[in-house]
């Protein structure tokens, strides 16, 4: 490297948010690299041998999109009701889907959070070896949660498929692309099947990502065929623990919220795509108030919720 200069890229004149836990900003302020990892922050850094102006703009650490699906088709069919919108749009698309239009909806997606600013996600979706290889290439941190359909069978993955998934991947490109198991939902999937995901999610030490309580008929729906709430369902079948990332949360009562918290479950709240479904608002200050976990997600590509220009 040049004697004078310091860094490989320094990002400059930014409005700089670490994130850190004093929320330390810097206005303007630069970010240097060397090495592929941060090595400074702050108001003017030494040359870099390649440097970008980011003037007008934020720095800031990734986002996270804590759920979301590696979808090919944008913008289809609007003001249906999540069950309706499953069974007649998303169902018999997916059921269409072959491994091939998943690698280059992998392509597009990913390329999509590189320019969204995101540099991790959990993706819930169809064919995760080709998503999965596409994230070997784009550097994106990736947990992969192939999403497990047994009702109906055709349009998503099968728990056999995803532990073939965990084998295949688990170790390939460590600390960077994560294999989990991926139940759909508690109405997809089997009381058994999610039995047994619990323990191998143990056997394996990886994590669980689900759709939970994300509209009011699926509420309804536990009411009536087992008397319990879908959190309590959970609870029944033993997969309320850390490990579980349970995305939506919409419809919760004041003891599933103590249940979330007491078992130490993450949730993932999507707000975007509650309210493109109407299924309702989430009770985030409840459950940030009761000390769960929650992270944002997209519920789908990030085409559909942001101007694409
Ligand atoms: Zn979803």
């Amino acid at each position: 490297m040049d004697q004078e200069v310091e860094y490989e890229l320094v990002i400059r004149n930014g409005y700089v948010l670490t994130m850190d836990v004093k929320g330390t900003r810097y206005a303007p302020g630069d970010v240097a690299v060397r090495a592929g990892a941060i090595a400074a922050v702050g108001p003017n850094l030494g040359a870099g041998r390649e440097e970008l102006d980011a003037h007008g703009n934020a720095v800031l650490p990734g986002l996270v999109d804590c759920h979301m699906h590696e979808t090919l088709l944008r913008g289809v069919c609007e003001d249906l009701p999540l069950m309706r919108w499953l069974d007649e749009i998303c169902f018999p698309i997916d059921s269409a889907f072959q491994p091939i239009h998943q690698r280059a909806a992998a392509y597009m997606n990913q390329l999509e959070m590189v320019r969204g600013g995101i540099t991790t996600f959990i993706d819930i979706y169809r064919y995760p070896s080709e998503a999965a290889t596409v994230a070997e290439q784009s550097g994106l941190r990736a947990i992969f949660s192939p999403q497990i359909i047994e009702n109906p069978s055709g349009p998503g993955e099968s728990l056999a498929s995803n532990l073939q998934f965990v084998h295949e991947w688990r170790d390939r490109v460590p600390g960077r692309i994560l294999t989990w198991f991926g139940p759909h939902a508690l109405y997809s999937v089997s009381a058994e099947s999610l039995r047994k995901i619990a323990r191998l999610a143990e056997e394996y030490d990886v994590g669980i990502h689900t759709h939970l309580a994300e509209t009011l008929d699926e509420v309804e729906l536990f009411r009536r065929s087992y008397n319990r709430t879908p959190v309590e369902y959970l609870a029944d079948l033993g997969l309320l623990n850390k490990r579980l990332v349970a995305a939506h949360g919409v419809h919760l009562t004041d003891r599933d919220i103590q249940l979330l918290a007491e078992h130490d479950v993450s949730v993932a709240h999507n707000p975007s795509s509650n309210m493109k479904l109407a299924s309702g608002v989430a009770r985030i200050p409840d459950l940030l108030a009761a000390g769960v976990r929650v992270g944002l997600g997209t519920d789908s590509n990030l085409s559909l919720y942001s101007r694409v220009d």
